[in-house]
């Protein structure tokens, strides 16, 4: 009677003793901005869906991108809007090097940081490896 095990038990035992990275593995995916150009003004439809799934403050990525592009610009209704004409691709190249320098960790390379601020300092602490690294502050 041991071995009366349904084909359906025996794929669920399978799938238990696998080992547990692989289901809890996510890979992380670099957003994008979306938007388009209207007359000289840049509109970013998602930046607040980025911020969240960098768990970045917007503010802090509205911030980083105005001084990276040397604009202005101002909220409308859930839209970022830019002052210029800029390209999807010069938008979103930008936004990798802000994922770099204030999402992913140093050390491991994984996006599972969080910033802190202690003494004047913001730190980037990696809640995966532990590491922690000190980035600039955006004015
Ligand atoms: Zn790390």
């Amino acid at each position: 009677m041991a071995f009366k095990h349904t084909y359906k038990q025996m794929l669920d035992k399978a799938y238990k003793e696998l080992p547990e990275i692989t289901i809890s593995k996510k890979r992380f995916e670099i957003p994008s901005f979306h938007g388009r150009i209207q007359g000289k003004k840049t509109i970013i439809k998602n930046i607040s869906q980025i911020a969240k799934t960098l768990r970045r403050k917007k503010e802090h990525i509205i911030k980083f991108m105005l001084k990276e592009l040397a604009t202005t610009g101002f909220e409308e209704n859930n839209n970022y809007v830019f002052i210029g004409k800029f390209s999807g691709e010069m938008l979103n190249k930008k936004l990798e090097k802000y994922i770099k320098e204030f999402v992913l960790c140093e050390q491991c390379k994984k996006p599972d940081t969080f910033l802190k601020k202690e003494q004047g300092i913001t730190f980037k602490q990696c809640e995966a490896c532990g590491a922690r690294s000190s980035v600039r502050t955006i004015k």
